[in-house]
């Protein structure tokens, strides 16, 4: 895929926009205008910074990729949203410049536009229903819903001068979150707009979640996640840092002992799994959740100002085929690696992650090693990774899952060098809260079980996002979250 310059994307939007003006374009006019691309940095420059990797549309590509939207009666991209946004609503209001209102029946069902705009899996989600990818035959080429969601969302960061959401007379009730990622952010402040107290408890020193120490900068700008979570705070929304539940104090002691009339629990999924091959506990194997979490959150990339070590990789080896995977190899290409490889069993179709961080891992240098899956990795007399041994696979027939199962080719062995190898294959629930409290009832993954409303097995527990879901989405996290927050409110307004 050829780098588009964003002036050269404007231009073009300018040279559209002037074409049509003053026509009312029907139908089949707006299904044809063409897909507005996203400006990006340069491949060649991104791969030695860490700041966002897309600018976002300019006020003229958003407006003729608005226009491309056919304002369909049914709206079937609605059903593809977790949170129900009014997709065609909001977007009718950007094609006739109406922003704040735009912004406003977003909010309507999201809380997080700015990085849910940024983060959706959304050819999987609102646009996988998009009628005009239909007509074009194509799911690639639908409205770019997140896009634009993107636009209107920041539009409204620059503006609104960080104003403070209406929060309603003290109930005199007290809630404990746990955890600070989307579920709980959410949580936090559905309960705080009703009047009831609200405390964040969050095992790191920083909150945000995911959004903090996963997720890297290039893909969503920290000072967004933390433009979030000092909402809450002026909201009056008390956050306490650096307390573990399980640890620092009971999940039964916050109710029990500390008078919390209700408690959410959004610990997420940050265990992460390994495969249980040769070689794994070598020197320069890491789970990607790890080596994320000291570039991100400890910020190891920016070694001029940062104390957090980081192993300096040369080769390296990423297993796995999510966002996950994609966010370890992007940050090693950006750490200085020289050559980075996923190596992933099935094939590109199949892969989890999103299709345009695949396509941004790819322009950056990645490289991708399809119908592959490692067996071994190789260290040497000092037990350091020198490389690994791979499988070749070919794909048999559809598992459970319904993708087409990947079958090792026997005698297929080969071997690529490397130094550093990130493990990338899932993450499951942590299991320290529920260890330490017996009578709250988990599935045979460990994550919390819950009923339609998120509560779950103890009276005034509620759960949802990640650990309940396992490992799922920002937006995901964030329904389960609204959804929880209705019924604690119902139950403390009883
Ligand atoms: P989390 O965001 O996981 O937050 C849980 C919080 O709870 C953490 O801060 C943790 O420190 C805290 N905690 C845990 N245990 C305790 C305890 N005992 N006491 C106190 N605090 C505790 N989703 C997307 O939609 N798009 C993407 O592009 C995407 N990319 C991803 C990339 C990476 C690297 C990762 C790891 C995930 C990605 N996801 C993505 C998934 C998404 O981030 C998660 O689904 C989402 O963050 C889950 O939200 P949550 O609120 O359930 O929990
Ligand atoms: Fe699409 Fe996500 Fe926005 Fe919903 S929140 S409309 S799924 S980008
Ligand atoms: Fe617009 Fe596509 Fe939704 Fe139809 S399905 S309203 S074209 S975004």
């Amino acid at each position: 895929m050829s780098h588009q310059t964003p002036d050269r994307l404007h231009r073009q939007a300018l040279e559209i926009l002037a074409s049509i003006e003053g026509r009312t374009l029907s139908k089949k006019e707006r299904a044809q205008l063409p897909q507005q691309a996203m400006p990006a940095q340069d491949p060649l420059v991104r791969r030695a910074t860490m700041s966002e990797v897309t600018y976002g549309y300019s006020e003229e590509q958003a407006r003729v990729e608005a226009m491309r939207c056919l304002q369909c009666r049914n709206a079937p991209c609605i059903a593809g949203c977790p949170v129900r946004i009014d997709i065609p609503g909001f977007i009718q209001a950007i094609e006739e410049r109406r922003y704040q209102e735009s912004i406003g029946i977003i909010r309507e069902s999201s809380l997080l536009p700015a990085i849910c705009g940024r983060v959706c899996p959304q050819e999987n989600q609102c646009q996988a229903n998009c009628t005009v990818g239909k007509l074009l035959k194509d799911p690639f080429q639908s409205v770019s819903i997140g896009r634009l969601e993107r636009y209107v969302a920041d539009i409204d960061r620059r503006d609104s001068g960080g104003g403070v959401p209406s929060v309603k007379p003290e109930t005199g009730k007290r809630v404990a979150v746990i955890g600070s990622g989307p579920a709980s952010i959410t949580v936090a402040a559905d309960l705080r707009r009703e009047g009831h107290a609200v405390t964040v408890l969050e095992a790191f020193h920083r909150p945000g979640g995911v959004m903090i120490y996963g997720i890297p900068e290039f893909r969503l700008p920290k000072a967004i996640v933390d433009d979030e979570i000092d909402t809450l705070k002026r909201m009056g929304v008390e956050i306490k840092t650096n307390f573990l539940v399980g640890r620092t104090r009971k999940l039964q002691d916050l109710i029990e002992k500390d008078g919390y009339d209700a408690v959410f629990i959004g610990t997420g999924a940050g265990l992460p799994k390994f495969l249980g091959i040769e070689g794994e506990n070598l020197v320069g194997v890491f789970s990607a959740n790890e080596y994320l979490t000291r570039s991100n959150m400890m910020k190891a990339y920016d070694r001029s100002r940062a104390d957090t070590p980081i192993f300096q990789p040369r080769k390296v080896a990423v297993f796995g085929g999510g966002n996950v995977a994609m966010d370890a190899a992007r940050t090693a290409v950006r750490l200085g690696a020289e050559t980075v490889n996923v190596i992933y069993r099935r094939t590109r179709t199949e892969m989890p992650a999103r299709a345009e961080e695949v396509d941004h891992a790819e322009e950056e240098g990645v490289i991708f090693h399809f119908l592959r899956s490692p067996k071994r990795i190789l260290g040497d007399e000092q037990d350091r990774v020198i490389g690994i041994e791979c499988l070749s696979y070919e794909l048999g027939e559809p598992d459970e899952s319904g993708r087409r199962r990947p079958v090792a080719i026997p005698g297929s062995e080969s071997r690529i060098e490397v130094d550093t190898v990130l493990v990338s294959i899932g993450n499951d629930s942590n299991p320290l809260i529920t260890r330490t409290t017996p009578q709250l009832q988990a599935n045979k993954w460990g994550n919390i079980v819950t009923d339609e409303n998120g509560k779950t097995s103890m009276e005034r527990v509620y759960a949802g996002g990640d650990i309940v879901l396992g490992a799922a989405t920002v937006i995901l996290a964030m329904g389960e979250g609204r959804t929880a927050a209705a019924a604690i409110h119902a139950m403390l307004s009883r």
